[in-house]
């Protein structure tokens, strides 16, 4: 790579698109079938059934283009936009395609809309259209990028009823723009007339839009225009408060989502109608489901519709480390497919806590989330805010990782995951179980599994409720984590599950409300779960058991049988009766009698075949320390109840939200127990077993003859607090493997050191150590 590419393109330049890029622009008929930058070096195998427009074997460019980048155009930016450097910016990084401002807020090119603004700075540059020219000419694909829903004040003056309203009768402001309404013309016809522009003019291959959804649930809109439709939609008026109990404000919800469907598919129709059929849009969408929630963007709905995924989601929280981001992969393919290509905008800037768009992020810790992602089959997507930087370190970031992305590509993309552990999740269970709460309802439990499973190196799925017969035949095991809501026909899907032999784990509050969230009279699996819900006293209330989760309490978990009588320690005089061999599901607690929980508890009845192996203890003072006695060392109250069923499979149910505990706390008992759990429920049927120091997420995908093993080195002293500036190498790293019928493992190579190394066969598995794995490492068993 020449040094040059890393000088500052800032230097203000005489804009020179004329005569010659215009002849050799792409005409809109070429534009369609255009060979784009590395097309043609690609052994992708995707099936040529998706997309019918196409001719038979001709792979779209939306699923062939794999690494994209994004120049966030400022207002200032036309000024001194530098083309040519950033022409050699995308050579370098091996960028196939690129993400390029057009219109929404402000206008990127000269254009004819009425109130279409110009941006501040553009004169009479039109710099959408060289961007796409030269991107056209270096054989790119082009996303035009609009970033809709807010306008200046002389908009609003000329169309007042297209803006949202608030109950108040103000209208929406962000700063000093003004909030246009999902519901109004806006939508209907100035967007669509931007977009039809647009097409026209410059033949992007697709649109993508910055936020499209409008405004977001905490925000409700009263405007004519809403008011109208959701009584025409309902026969109600639209609910001036929310709560989640009123059947007028879960409507709201509801034709809240499917507005958003409708202007999917209505700007899917202009784009297509303008630009061909291969000339998609596809809004941006967040890595976050709670996110989608609260933006009223049913995910699972959007995929079935969607080419392809552009996701939003540029950094990490401390909270959920980079891990986060292979999870959402997981997420997304599981809804999307997993021969559909998902691209995310990764920040090359200080994105994440705290942000500063000008300064360069360090780069182990942007390398981090764009590995992570890639070990969840995401595609990277290198994303900078402004034309011009002086901190020039911020274009060292991408290339190493998008030459190695583009060397090792067919291992990268159309694969399918290997993994015997479901996570179920849905987004209805997100709203009408988490309501205002998801962050501890829903996405804490949800957390605490998936980094047990994590921590434990098991492989794991993320299984949508509506797909539990779908995905069943590769699980041995489903875990519903306080999955709250869930609906007859998921429920149904459970008991096929498990009346087929596979094993179950429930925690919390599963299954004990319909699709509403209206509390059933029990949980619906009660019978699997061998426990029953008792209405027993006001403590067990909605309200009391949110306000219990969102707390740690000084409370424990007994573990029975007790096995204190035959080790070593002081007589307490509690010493157990009887003695006897713990469940293999406690393995590793043999010198304890209790562990720390955290939560609260009210009894639940179970049934005569149920094996209680932990009970509550209550809370009893932690200060002064003279006071820190159990005041109640035993109770009934189950935490852990296991049933097995005839036919043989196991269920775990857990009262105790060790789920939530271990998601919050990270306490170690609690993750070594939930792993414990999901390894007894599966069987043991794990298809991997990695043995190394660190903390390593392990995901396995599938090709025709071969396996991949995409091992992440998540060890480091950035790990739980960003940003990871240095990374820690972790190895030797044992592997044990399970073969598959068309993988023999006569070969084991190494994609990021760039070795092969040697491999043992036994019994159906393949045996290798790796030597050290700094930041990632990506083994092919063939
Ligand atoms: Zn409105």
């Amino acid at each position: 790579m020449s040094n040059s590419e890393f000088e500052h393109p800032g230097l203000p330049k005489t804009h020179q698109n004329g005569g010659n890029s215009r002849r050799s622009f792409l005409k809109k008929a070429a534009a369609a079938t255009v060979t784009l930058a590395g097309a043609d070096l690609l052994a992708l195998t995707v099936d040529s059934s998706i997309n019918k427009s196409e001719p038979e074997g001709k792979i779209p460019w939306y699923s062939r283009v794999t690494r994209w980048g994004q120049t966030n155009i400022t207002e200032k930016d036309p000024a001194h936009y530098d083309i040519d450097w950033w022409r050699k910016h995308w050579k370098s990084t091996q960028t196939q395609g690129v993400i390029i401002n057009a219109g929404g807020i402000v206008a990127y090119y000269p254009s004819n809309v009425p109130l279409h603004r110009q941006a501040q700075f553009l004169g009479s540059r039109d710099l959408f259209g060289d961007l796409c020219r030269a991107a056209h000419e270096e054989g790119l694909a082009v996303f035009a990028r609009m970033d809709s829903n807010r306008t200046h004040e002389e908009f609003y003056r000329a169309h007042p009823d297209w803006f949202a309203i608030d109950a108040e009768d103000k209208p929406y402001k962000a700063g000093e723009l003004f909030i246009t309404c999902v519901n109004s013309h806006y939508y209907s016809e100035h967007i669509p007339a931007i977009l039809s522009e647009i097409a026209k003019l410059y033949h992007p291959e697709g649109f993508t839009d910055n936020s499209w959804s409008g405004l977001g649930r905490d925000s409700m809109c009263f405007c004519e225009n809403c008011e109208k439709s959701f009584f025409g939609k309902t026969g109600r008026e639209i609910p001036k408060v929310r709560n989640w109990d009123d059947s007028g404000y879960r409507e709201w919800i509801r034709w809240n989502y499917s507005r958003r469907l409708e202007i999917w598919d209505l700007n899917n129709r202009i784009t297509k109608s303008a630009g061909g059929p291969d000339c998609i849009w596809s809004g941006m969408n967040s890595g976050s489901v709670s996110e989608q929630s609260r933006s009223f963007r049913d995910y699972k709905e959007i995929c079935r519709r969607a080419d392809i995924i552009m996701l939003d989601s540029q950094a990490r929280s401390d909270a959920d480390g980079f891990q986060q981001n292979a999870d959402t992969g997981k997420l997304i393919h599981g809804l999307l497919g997993w021969n559909k290509l998902v691209p995310e905008s990764m920040a090359m800037y200080q994105a994440g806590r705290p942000t500063f768009r000008l300064a360069s992020k360090p780069v182990p810790e942007a390398r981090m989330w764009m590995v992570e992602g890639i070990a969840g089959g995401i595609q990277p997507w290198w994303h900078y805010v402004g034309a011009s930087h002086e901190d020039r370190r911020i274009y060292h970031t991408a290339g190493p990782v998008f030459r190695w992305h583009k060397a090792n590509e067919e291992f990268l993309v159309n694969r399918n995951p290997v993994a015997t552990v479901g996570v179920v999740w849905s987004q209805q269970n997100m709203d009408f179980y988490g309501r205002e709460e998801a962050e501890v309802m829903v996405e804490l439990p949800w957390c605490g599994i998936t980094q047990a499973l994590l921590r434990a190196r098991i492989p794991y799925l993320s299984v949508h409720a509506d797909h539990i017969d779908r995905d069943a035949g590769q699980l041995s095991v489903l875990v519903l984590p306080n999955l709250g809501v869930m609906t007859d026909e998921q429920i149904a899907s459970v008991r096929r599950f498990v009346k087929d032999g596979g094993g179950l784990i429930a925690t919390g509050e599963s299954s004990l409300y319909n699709e509403w969230g209206d509390r059933r009279s029990d949980y619906a699996l009660g019978d699997l779960f061998g426990a029953h819900w008792e209405e027993q006293s006001q403590a067990n209330s909605r309200s009391t058991l949110r306000k219990w989760a969102d707390e740690t309490y000084h409370t424990y978990l007994r573990l029975t049988p007790e096995l204190r009588r035959n080790v070593d320690g002081p007589q307490t005089g509690m010493e157990p009766l009887v003695s006897g061999e713990r469940h293999p599901v406690l393995k590793g607690f043999d010198e304890t009698d209790i562990i720390s929980f955290g939560g609260l508890l009210e009894s639940v009845r179970t049934d005569s075949g149920a094996e209680v192996l932990m009970t509550f203890i209550p809370r009893f003072p932690i200060y002064p320390p003279e006071t820190a006695w159990m005041r109640e060392p035993k109770t009934n109250i189950p935490g852990l109840i296991l049933n097995t069923i005839s036919g043989g499979s196991s269920i775990i149910f857990m009262p105790a939200d060790l789920d939530r505990q271990f998601g919050r706390n990270n306490l170690p008992d609690h993750g070594n127990l939930l792993a414990n759990l999901i390894r007894w429920a599966a069987k043991d049927n794990i298809p991997l077993a990695v043995d190394c120091a660190g903390l390593v997420d392990c995901n396995i995908y599938h090709q025709p003859g071969r396996l991949i093993l995409h091992m992440v080195n998540l060890t480091s002293a950035g790990t739980w607090r960003q940003p990871v500036d240095e990374f820690i190498p972790v190895g030797p790293v044992k592997v044990r493997v399970k073969l598959q019928d068309d993988v023999e493992g006569r070969s084991v190579k190494l994609l990021v050191s760039d070795q092969k190394i040697s491999g043992t066969v036994e019994k159906g598995w393949v045996h290798f150590t790796v030597n050290k794995i700094t930041d990632h490492e990506v083994v092919v068993i063939t």
